[in-house]
């Protein structure tokens, strides 16, 4: 039975790299139907709405979901779409792998998987402006909210992510010498899970300054990170560039009753409608997509020609320094499946 999953081309650069995307997998003989949808400001211009019903039907009835960069419309009661969809569907864990494909760059043993919690800290979105005397903008106060239910899935997620792809340590990345209660639980519900893995996953963590240097410095000496949704945010687009950029940057949602699959880049105004997007990380996010599915073979074909593709240096798109278009990489990916 072929399995059907929702499929949100989305703004900007979404359409080019997802039709990219779909090549490359029929190619493969992935055994998947679409149900298209929309979201974002598509949606917004088409149905006055950026996040349809029938795009939320679609996603509770198959479950599984491919999604394109998505532009959130000012105005439209949402601070951003993405981040809607992720409360939505309970989507906790944000993974995000990133290893080195683009040889010949800085690094060559970076290999990293971050995995970010998805809906608290400063992302939980509670936010309001202060008024002192006639300044309704005197101040902003900005909530961070850390539970322990919260934490202890995202980090499990972490700790079962590393047992299962046989991975031998997990970094938490805090700051809870200065933010003793938010960041101070996350950090003593790690202690606490890392207590039921010793001896199968190290754990150690780290404060997020000294991260940021050491993950410049010496990235080799990380394999799975976990850390709050903003550090998570920052810091996986950090790893993204020490590795060829946002172009090759997959990620996945995970939730206990859904799974969204997307590129961690955002719609790329710049080079919109020119086809010239890199549809590597979208690519890489189907691929997250099948090994979720349990098709690992055809993930693993799929990634390989990609990695021959980029070895071979010929067939580049311009963020990786060639002069290919979205289409042409495509091809070449599919010239040697
Ligand atoms: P958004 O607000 O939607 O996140 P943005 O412009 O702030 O959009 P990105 O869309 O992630 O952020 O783009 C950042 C930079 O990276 C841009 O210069 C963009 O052209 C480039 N970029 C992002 N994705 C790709 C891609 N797939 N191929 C080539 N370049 C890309």
């Amino acid at each position: 039975m072929p399995t059907t999953v929702t499929l949100i081309p989305g703004d900007g650069i979404g359409p080019d790299i997802t039709e990219a995307t779909i090549r490359v997998l029929d190619a493969v003989g992935a055994d998947l139907v679409w149900d298209r949808q929309m979201a974002g400001a598509s949606a917004a211009a088409r149905y006055n709405d950026p996040i349809p019903e029938a795009t939320l039907d679609s996603i509770k009835k198959h479950r599984i979901a491919l999604k394109g960069p998505l532009e959130t419309p000012v105005g439209e009661g949402y601070r951003s779409v993405n981040v809607a969809l992720r409360k939505t569907f309970d989507l906790y864990a944000n993974v995000r792998p990133a290893h080195v494909i683009l040889h010949g760059g800085r690094f060559e043993k970076v290999d990293i998987v971050i995995i970010r919690e998805n809906l608290e800290g400063l992302y939980y979105g509670a936010e309001h402006y202060i008024r002192i005397g006639d300044d309704p903008k005197a101040a902003a106060e900005s909530i961070a909210l850390i539970t322990r239910y919260g934490s202890e899935r995202a980090i499990r997620y972490a700790f079962e992510y590393a047992v299962k792809h046989g991975r031998k340590k997990v970094t938490l990345v805090h700051k809870a010498n200065i933010l003793k209660y938010t960041q101070g639980l996350f950090l003593d519900v790690g202690r606490e899970i890392a207590k039921e893995y010793a001896g199968r996953v190290q754990f150690e963590d780290r404060i997020i300054d000294a991260m940021a240097m050491q993950l410049v410095l010496k990235p080799e000496n990380f394999d799975v990170i976990v850390t709050t949704n903003l550090f998570g945010d920052i810091l996986s687009d950090l790893v993204s560039g020490l590795v060829g950029g946002l172009g090759l940057a997959p990620g996945a949602n995970i939730g206990p009753t859904a799974a969204i699959f997307e590129a961690v880049h955002g719609t790329a105004p710049d080079i919109a409608g020119k086809g010239i997007a890199n549809p590597g990380a979208l690519i890489l996010a189907a691929c997250l997509m099948l090994d979720h599915l349990g098709d690992i073979a055809r993930a693993e074909r799929i990634r390989a020609a990609l990695h021959s593709v980029i070895d071979e240096k010929q067939v580049l798109t311009r963020d990786l320094g060639g002069t290919a278009s979205t289409s042409q990489f495509a091809d070449a990916i599919i010239a040697r499946l």
